[in-house]
C-alpha cells in the first residue's frame, strides 16, 4: 500500500475538528444501526453504517489494524492540531462528510470504542497454546469467556452484536452503562480475553485484512454490558482508601450530618467524565467546613472522601495523588468557613 498517514489527515472540513459533530457526553444511543448491517459491506458504506449506529470512527491503514491519522511524535502542530496534538480519538467522528472525505480511500474503519460508549469483548483463538490453569482445555477466548459465564451462573453473552475477526477471533460488543467507565484490558478476563473501551479501538465490520475480512455474525442490537461482566471488569478500590464508617452520635444532628457526609460522598461516586476534580473539590470544601465547626474529624472527612474517589482511580488520568491533594485543598478553604449544625437539626 502507497497510502501515508497524511492522506487521511488533510486537517480541513467540517468534521476535521476535535470532538466534530459530536454531541456533549456520549455517543447516541447504539443499537439499530446495526440492525440492517449486512456481512459484508463496501467501506464507505460500512462506515457511514458504523456513524449511524451510533460510532465515532476513524481511518486505519487499508489492509492493517494500523491507525492512518498522524501520531503524536510525527506531529507537526498545524491543521486540527494547532493548538496541540489530536489523536484518533479525539478525531473519531460521525460526521458524514469527514467520513465521506475520508473513505474515498480503502482505509479499514476504526471505532474508538470510549467515545462511542462501547465496551468491545476481543475473544481470541489460542493458535494451539495450552490455556494455563483454571483455564485447562480451553482453546479459545470464547470457550475462557463460556467458562466464566458458567461460573457466574449466567447465560453465554452473545446476545449483542457479534463481529468475527479475519483470524478467527470474536468482538463482542456492548453499551457501556450510564455513568460507568472502563479502560483496556489485557487477561482480566481470562485467558485470550481483552476488552477495549475508554483509550482504545476496535477495527469494525467490513474491513480487510490479508487473512480476510471482519464479518457481521450476530447483527445487534448492542447489548448493555452484563453486570457480571462489569463486576469482573471493576478494579477492586484502593486499600489505602479504605475506611470503617463514620460513628456519629445516633440523634437528630449526627442523623443530619450522616446525611450530608453520604451525599456528598455519593456524588464524588458517581461524578462523570471530566467531573471528577470538580466534584471531589466541592464535596471536600462542604465536608471542610464541618471539620471547622468541629462537627466532623478530619480524619474522617478525609478517609470518606478519599474512599469515594477510589474508584475514579486509574481512569482517565485520575491519580491517587490527585484525589488526595484536591481533598486537602477541599478541606483546608472549607476549614476557613466553618458551619455548625443546630441541635435541633437544622443547618446555620
Ligand atoms: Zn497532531
Amino acid at each position: 500500500m502507497t497510502t501515508t498517514d497524511t492522506s487521511a489527515d488533510p486537517g480541513t472540513g467540517p468534521g476535521a475538528g476535535p470532538r466534530a459533530g459530536r454531541p456533549a457526553g456520549r455517543g447516541a444511543p447504539l443499537g439499530t444501526g446495526w440492525a440492517r448491517h449486512p456481512r459484508q459491506l463496501a467501506l464507505l458504506e460500512a462506515a457511514l453504517c458504523a456513524a449511524a449506529a451510533g460510532c465515532y470512527i476513524f481511518p486505519v491503514r487499508p489492509g492493517s489494524k494500523i491507525p492512518a491519522l498522524h501520531g503524536a511524535r510525527g506531529c507537526q502542530g498545524t491543521g486540527v492540531c494547532a493548538d496541540g496534538h489530536q489523536g484518533w480519538e479525539q478525531r473519531a467522528t460521525r460526521d458524514e462528510t469527514q467520513i465521506r472525505a475520508w473513505w474515498r480511500h480503502p482505509f479499514n474503519i476504526g471505532i474508538a470504542t470510549g467515545p462511542s460508549g462501547l465496551l468491545v469483548v476481543d475473544l481470541d483463538d489460542g493458535a494451539g497454546d495450552t490455556a494455563p490453569p483454571p483455564w485447562t482445555g480451553a482453546r479459545h477466548g470464547r470457550e475462557v469467556l463460556a467458562m466464566q459465564a458458567e461460573q457466574a451462573g449466567q447465560p453465554m453473552p452473545t446476545d449483542t452484536l457479534h463481529v468475527r475477526t479475519p483470524t478467527g477471533g470474536s468482538h463482542l460488543y456492548y453499551r457501556v452503562p450510564a455513568g460507568a467507565e472502563f479502560r483496556n484490558t489485557a487477561s482480566t478476563l481470562g485467558w485470550r480475553i481483552d476488552t477495549r473501551s475508554s483509550g482504545g479501538f476496535i477495527v469494525g465490520p467490513s474491513s480487510v485484512r490479508p487473512e480476510g475480512t471482519y464479518q457481521v455474525v450476530r447483527r445487534g442490537p448492542v447489548a448493555e454490558l452484563p453486570g457480571w461482566l462489569a463486576r469482573a471488569l471493576t478494579p477492586a478500590p484502593a486499600p489505602v482508601a479504605t475506611s470503617a464508617p463514620i460513628a456519629l452520635p445516633d440523634d437528630r444532628a449526627g442523623r443530619y450530618l450522616a446525611a450530608i457526609v453520604d451525599d456528598e460522598t455519593d456524588g464524588v461516586r458517581r461524578a462523570g467524565k471530566g467531573q471528577r476534580r470538580a466534584t471531589l473539590l466541592a464535596a471536600a470544601r462542604t465536608l471542610g467546613r464541618l471539620v471547622g465547626g468541629s462537627e466532623l474529624s478530619e480524619h474522617d472527612a478525609r478517609a470518606a472522601l478519599l474512599t469515594a474517589a477510589a474508584v475514579h482511580i486509574g481512569i482517565e488520568q485520575f491519580t491517587r495523588h490527585e484525589a488526595e491533594q484536591t481533598t486537602d485543598d477541599g478541606l483546608r478553604y472549607g476549614t476557613q468557613m466553618p458551619r455548625q449544625l443546630r441541635r435541633d437539626g437544622g443547618a446555620r
